[in-house]
């Protein structure tokens, strides 16, 4: 099984994931999860993450930025995620190819089909089973980031409420598109509602 959690910045991804994991190992199933995240996810991946989040690449061009997300994402496939669904685990993806077709496809206005195709080119047929997009206002979002935010800010980080309005309007979108594969969760709901609502999902999906 394959889970990706998206959404755009301080919707709580992170503190989901977590919470999920433990829920997973509380039901015995710890030895059975791959916990993963985008961009990074490998040593090439880190590399390149360490790369697009550098303050040094300010003058980064759109596209670029699109295909350095799309080659760590191939080698995530490739060396991580694929072989890992092949020995029956359960991936769970912090980010994955909805967040390139928001940031870059909608944010960034590279064109919401060509960032898919770009990606549908570096996955192949390795999409996510079920696909959570925490939702929640961007000023919200914003407010979150600015009072609990951890980790340091970067690069992507600096961009404007427009921006991250599209971003959110893009994974609303991918949504829409694929509503098979893609469930949109109000993360605007306390953490416990928004676990206790992706495990009901995750449990109706899979019984066992
Ligand atoms: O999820 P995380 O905070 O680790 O993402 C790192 C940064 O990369 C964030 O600032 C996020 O907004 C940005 N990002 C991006 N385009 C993507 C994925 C993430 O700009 N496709
Ligand atoms: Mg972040």
């Amino acid at each position: 099984k394959f889970i990706s959690f998206e959404g755009p910045d301080g919707a709580g991804k992170t503190s989901v994931i977590k919470a999920i994991v433990d829920r997973l190992a509380d039901v015995k199933l710890a030895n059975q999860v791959v916990l993963t995240r985008e961009p990074g996810g490998t040593p090439i991946g880190e590399a390149i993450r360490d790369l697009l989040l550098s303050s040094k690449s300010v003058d980064m061009d759109g596209w670029t930025e699109a295909y350095l997300f799309a080659a760590s994402r191939r080698q995530h496939v490739v060396e991580k995620i694929k072989p890992a669904l092949k020995s029956n685990q359960i991936v769970i993806c912090d980010r994955f190819v909805d967040s390139s077709v928001a940031y870059q496809g909608q944010g960034r206005q590279l064109g919401f089909d060509q960032i898919w195709e770009l990606n549908q080119a570096a996955v192949g047929d390795c999409l996510p089973d079920l696909t959570f997009v925490l939702d929640l206002p961007i000023e919200e979002g914003l407010q979150r980031i600015a009072q609990h935010r951890t980790d340091q800010i970067n690069r992507l980080d600096e961009e404007t409420l427009t921006f991250y309005q599209r971003v959110r309007q893009g994974f609303l979108k991918q949504a829409q598109r694929d509503p098979q594969r893609i469930v949109v969760v109000n993360a605007s709901q306390e953490l416990t509602a928004v676990v206790k609502n992706v495990w009901h999902q995750m449990a109706e999906r899979w019984p066992e």
